[in-house]
C-alpha cells in the first residue's frame, strides 16, 4: 500500500513544470488583460475627427472558412488516433497547444461549436436567418465524432478546455454528490441559451411598440474569449479570471459545470462505438487511474462515458500500459540490433 502513490507519481522535473507552467500562464494572461484594458480607448486625434464606419463585409473569405473546417476535421481525426490508438498523453497535449493557438488566439474563439448552438437554434425558428455551412460543420462535426469516439473534441481540440488545462496546478477531489449536482448546471444553461436564442424577450421601443430581442448569451458570457481577443468588458475578464483561478485547483470547472456544448456531447458519448478504456487489455483494478484523473471521471474504476473528457492522462498511470510500452520498446530494440 505504501508504494501505491509512487507508481502514479510523475518525476520531480515534471512536477516542477506542472507548477511553473500554470503560474507563468496566469501571469502572462494577467499582464495581457491589463494592457488590453489600457489600450481599449481609441486614440484621440483631437478636433472633430470621427472614426469612419467600415463599409466592407467581414474580410474572412470563404476559402479561409473552409480552412477552419478542414483544421477542425483534421484535429478531430488526430485526436481519435492519439487518444484511442496511440494512447499518448504527450500527443494530446501538443494537439491541445495547437488548438489553443489556432482556434483560440489566432481565430479568437470564433467560429466555435459552443456558440454555434445559438446559430443553429435561431436558424430553426427564424426562416429569415441563414446559418453558414461553416457554422453547421462546427456544430455537427464534434457531435458526430462523439457518436463514434466519445468526447474527443474536449480532450484535444477545444481551446476552452486547453486554456483550463494550462493552469491546472494541483487538482483536488470534489465530493461525488457535489460534482453530480453541479453537473446538472450545463443542461440548465443549455436550456436558457436555446430559449434566449429562439425566443429572446420583449422590449418596448422608443416608438412604444413591442419588439423581440434575441440574445446569444453563451457568447456574451464566454469566460475565455476576452483572453483570446485581448479585448472585452472588465466583467468578462473577471469571470474568466475566476474560472482560471478556480481551475488551478479544480480540473476544468467550466467544462464540468457550465459548458452547454459539453452537455450536448455527453449524450452521444454514452452510446459511443468506442470510448476511452484505461487499461489497454486486461483490467488490473488497482485504482491508480482514479487518482490520476483530475476530472473525477473514473467511476467504479472505469472511465464514465459521459464525464470522460478523453484527455489520456489516466493511461500514464496504468502499470499495465507501462508494461506493454516497455515490452514494445524492447521488441523494437531487439529488431534494430
Ligand atoms: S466541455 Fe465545452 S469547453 Fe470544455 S472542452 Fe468540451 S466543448 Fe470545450
Ligand atoms: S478518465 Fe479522466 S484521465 Fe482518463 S481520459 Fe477520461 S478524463 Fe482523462
Amino acid at each position: 500500500m505504501g508504494n501505491r502513490p509512487q507508481l502514479g507519481r510523475p518525476p520531480a522535473r515534471a512536477r516542477g513544470l506542472r507548477f511553473i507552467v500554470p503560474v507563468l500562464v496566469l501571469a502572462v494572461l494577467a499582464a495581457a488583460v491589463v494592457s488590453a484594458q489600457w489600450q481599449k480607448a481609441p486614440p484621440d486625434f483631437g478636433g472633430s475627427y470621427g472614426f469612419p464606419t467600415p463599409t466592407h463585409p467581414e474580410p474572412r473569405a470563404t476559402w479561409l472558412r473552409a480552412v477552419d473546417v478542414a483544421a477542425l476535421a483534421a484535429a478531430l481525426g488526430l485526436a481519435v488516433w492519439l487518444v484511442l490508438v496511440r494512447r499518448s498523453r504527450r500527443g494530446v497535449t501538443l494537439l491541445s497547444a495547437f488548438a489553443l493557438a489556432y482556434f483560440g488566439f489566432y481565430r479568437q474563439g470564433c467560429i466555435c461549436p459552443i456558440g454555434s448552438i445559438q446559430n443553429v437554434t435561431l436558424s430553426l425558428v427564424d426562416p429569415q436567418y441563414a446559418v453558414s455551412l461553416g457554422v453547421l460543420a462546427f456544430f455537427f462535426l464534434p457531435l458526430g465524432a462523439a457518436f463514434f469516439f466519445g468526447r474527443i473534441f474536449c480532450g484535444g481540440v477545444c481551446p476552452l478546455g486547453a486554456i483550463q488545462d494550462l493552469v491546472l496546478l494541483r487538482p483536488v477531489r470534489i465530493p461525488r454528490k457535489l460534482d453530480r449536482v453541479l453537473g446538472w448546471l450545463p443542461y440548465l444553461y443549455l436550456a436558457a441559451a436555446v430559449f434566449f436564442a429562439a425566443f429572446g424577450f420583449q422590449v418596448r421601443t422608443a416608438a412604444g411598440q413591442l419588439a423581440t430581442v434575441r440574445r446569444f448569451v453563451i457568447c456574451e458570457w464566454d469566460p475565455f474569449v476576452g483572453f483570446f481577443r485581448l479585448a472585452g468588458p472588465f466583467s468578462m475578464f473577471a469571470i474568466g479570471a475566476g474560472f482560471l483561478l478556480l481551475g488551478t485547483l479544480v480540473g476544468r470547472p467550466y467544462c464540468r459545470w457550465l459548458c452547454p456544448y459539453g452537455a450536448l456531447l455527453a449524450i452521444p458519448s454514452r452510446v459511443a462505438w468506442r470510448n476511452v478504456s484505461i487499461t489497454p487489455d486486461e483490467e488490473l483494478d488497482c485504482g491508480l487511474c482514479a487518482d490520476a484523473c483530475p476530472f473525477g471521471a473514473i467511476r467504479d474504476l472505469r472511465a464514465d462515458r459521459a464525464a470522460c473528457l478523453a484527455c489520456a492522462r489516466c493511461y500514464d498511470s496504468c502499470p499495465r500500459q507501462r508494461e506493454l510500452a516497455r515490452g514494445r520498446s524492447r521488441q523494437r530494440l531487439s529488431v534494430a540490433s
